[in-house]
């Protein structure tokens, strides 16, 4: 295979003629690991395909939300016969009302839910929520985490500003940067002293309670739970970024499967099917200070849009009809795990696999992978090989060792071998 394609390649310096670095998100620019991003015209599955016809195995899987694998039929049925009746009305419909419903259903503590257009807003506004109800201004975050693009999130971030190695990022003024505290992931001491030196002064601690933006990376046992009981303390507002783990780890996501309750909410891409949407919520004491019930102001042209709705509804409605999927994905997903490492202790590759679910990530060192600085210690440059070989041979990874893969249950056993033999395949 070819996978530098004529085709990415010429589309690539063409890109970069109209389009910033020739992409509309960084991380896709294959910056980190070199070489020319693959172009990709079409999906269907588990499998991706490129301007060539060169096919993948994806592992990213839009990162997230293509649970079901790409071009799921009742989805792409919906959309299209929901397209007909227009795509946009500005205006209440019954579908939000059975996706806010079905939301609640699905998840723990969510009274209130508001829809918008991408993880970032959810998020946005969940801080923005949390300042207004408490009456304070700072937030604590993770190093390494990513909760989006917005100014109060550029400290610290994980996915495309660890692998682009950014700092700080010029535009996000000092005031707002001073305003968000970090600390680092599993690190509850560190927490304590920025609340002590802050007190009465910090809004909300916002965290992914599985991390997927530093590779992935587990709480230790009892620091999601010491975060809660500081939180109700000190009258702190919890937010679980659940972004990447909403749907994808459980019907409820993490909330449900760590069994912790967060104050509110954020949901991301999953919830759209593929779409863009977002989604943030919690208890209605907190929620009903959003307008127009409060003075929190946050709107959107397009949040709750029909064709996001409907996409959302009918992929949520079969998860929570299958409930033998995540079982499925679990299997799949230890098996892929087992064979990794199989191979690699064969060929006595240092290596680190952290997994929860169908979220995975591979870091070559010898060490546990913790945080954001052990993460930062594994061999990077060995990741760039690796991905190149695995791109190589049709298996399509996350372009950075900072970034979770997402497994889908489109994907068979079959694809699992193929993915463990190209590893096999695989010299330092
Ligand atoms: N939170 C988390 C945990 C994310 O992983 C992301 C994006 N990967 C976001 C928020 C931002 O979402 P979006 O890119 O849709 O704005």
């Amino acid at each position: 295979m070819s996978y530098t394609s004529n085709r990415s390649q010429q589309l690539f310096l063409r890109a970069q003629q109209s389009i910033p670095g020739g992409v509309n998100s960084p991380v896709r620019a294959f910056k980190s690991v070199g070489g020319t991003p693959v172009f990709i015209k079409k999906a269907k599955g588990a499998y991706l395909y490129d301007e060539d016809e060169n096919r993948y195995i994806d592992y990213i899987n839009s990162w997230g939300p293509m649970i079901l694998g790409h071009a799921y039929e009742p989805v792409v049925k919906a959309i299209q016969e929901k397209a007909i009746h227009s795509t946009s009305f500005g205006a209440p419909t019954e579908l939000e009302v059975e996706m806010a419903e079905l939301i609640k259903s699905m998840v723990p503590n969510v009274d209130l839910i508001r829809m918008v257009s991408s993880g970032t807003e959810a998020c946005m506004s969940a801080v923005r929520l949390a300042r207004g109800y408490t009456g304070r201004n700072k937030i604590i975050k993770f190093e390494g985490c990513y909760h989006g693009h917005a100014d109060c999130f550029l400290v610290k971030g994980g996915s495309g500003m660890a692998t682009l190695n950014i700092q700080t990022v010029p535009g996000v003024t000092g005031g707002v940067a001073n305003d968000t505290l970090t600390a680092p992931y599993n690190n509850l001491s560190a927490v304590e002293k920025l609340i002590e030196e802050n007190k009465e002064e910090i809004a909300a601690i916002i965290i992914e309670p599985i991390v997927g933006n530093m590779g992935c990376i587990l709480p230790q046992p009892g620091f999601l739970e010491g975060l809660r009981k500081l939180c109700d303390d000190e009258g702190i507002i919890y937010i679980f970024d659940e972004v990447m783990t909403g749907f994808r780890l459980a019907q409820g996501g993490a909330q449900e499967k760590l069994n912790i309750n967060a104050d509110l909410v954020t949901y991301g891409k999953v919830i759209g099917g593929g779409l863009p949407v977002g989604a943030f919520g919690g208890k209605k004491e907190i929620m009903q200070y959003i307008a127009p019930l409060g003075n929190v102001y946050q709107a959107g042209t397009l949040s709750g849009n029909p064709i996001a709705m409907v996409a959302g509804f009918t992929m949520l409605t079969e998860l929570k009809n299958n409930s033998s999927t995540y079982k499925e994905l679990d299997e799949k997903s230890s098996f892929l795990e087992k064979g990794l490492h199989e191979v690699l202790n064969n060929k006595k590759i240092p290596h680190t696999i952290n997994r929860f679910g169908s979220m995975m990530s591979l870091h070559f060192c010898q060490h546990d992978v913790i945080d954001f600085d052990t993460a930062a210690k594994a061999d990077i440059p060995l990741f760039n090989k690796f991905f190149h070989h695995m791109l190589e041979n049709g298996i399509y990874l996350p372009p950075s060792g900072y970034e979770s893969w997402f497994l889908s249950n489109a994907l068979s056993y079959e694809d699992l071998e193929s993915t463990i033999e190209a590893a096999d395949k695989f010299s330092v």
